[in-house]
């Protein structure tokens, strides 16, 4: 999951125009009890325009499994599901249908963390949801899933060594719901972080050790630099980069 810095980015004007003209539509739908999937135009909220925005601040990776992805193939998620919620004691409520167009609630993510996620949003038990016309911004509510535009996913995950390779671990339930939610522990995605450690990471720890053992300052410093340079936030697996160079004391 990465924490997407999205002050001083504002939505594109062309999704607040279209948005403005459609929402009356869709909330007429929703007073019928009537809305659908259907009812909610991907033209207006995976727009072009939109999805290009999504994926340049995101710095072209998945929301969820930080892997850089091709914009043309990927989905533009709904955090809060637009359509209906399936809470975690299995019950299904109506959607956020009034932040179905909304920029802060969507973001790029590929189709491997978006698809099983679904229409999945638990809530901390006894907690209440936002009521129609409610903004997170505003009004509070508790999702178990972790907003990749609103919380430092560092708080609430992290990676374990284990035979080949690293496993993600949850610190909190939030974490350990977005684990489940979206298959962040998924066999593929394991091996793409492992290689990624084997490739890039691990290289960059045997240098800095070497360099310890021989006092040589300046060769520690440029293993630092080069291990700020792989967590920089358009890199693939940021999070889990920084996890693992924090855990050898090189950031
Ligand atoms: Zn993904």
């Amino acid at each position: 999951v990465i924490g997407i810095r999205r002050l001083g980015l504002s939505a594109p004007l062309s999704l607040l125009a279209a948005a403005a003209a459609d929402l009356s539509r869709i909330e007429q739908l929703a007073k019928q009890g009537v809305i659908g999937t259907d009812d909610f135009k991907g033209s207006i909220y995976a727009s072009e325009e939109v999805k290009e925005a999504l994926w340049e601040v995101q710095g072209h990776k998945c929301c969820f499994c930080e892997s850089r992805y091709e914009r043309k193939w990927a989905t533009v998620e709904h955090f809060r599901p637009k359509t209906q919620a399936r809470r975690g004691d299995g019950t299904v409520h109506v959607g956020y249908w009034w932040l179905s167009y909304d920029f802060q609630n969507l973001h790029f993510a590929c189709p491997n963390c978006n698809t099983p996620k679904g229409d999945y949003f638990p809530l901390e038990p006894g907690t209440a949801p936002l009521a129609p016309g409610e903004h997170p911004d505003t009004h509070a509510e508790s999702p178990l899933l972790l907003d990749p535009g609103r919380d430092d996913p560092a708080r609430h995950l992290t990676f374990t060594r284990v035979a080949g390779g690293f496993k993600i671990m949850a610190r909190t339930e939030r974490g350990r719901q977005t684990i489940k939610a979206t298959k962040l522990d998924r066999d593929d995605l394991d091996k793409l972080r492992s290689d990624h450690y084997k490739d890039h990471i691990e290289p960059v720890i045997k240098v800095f050790k070497q360099a310890r053992r021989d006092g040589d300052n300046d060769r520690q410093a440029e293993a630092v630099r080069r291990a700020r340079q792989l967590t920089r936030s358009r890199c693939s697996f940021a999070l889990f980069t920084r996890e693992v160079f924090r855990h050898f004391k090189l950031l």
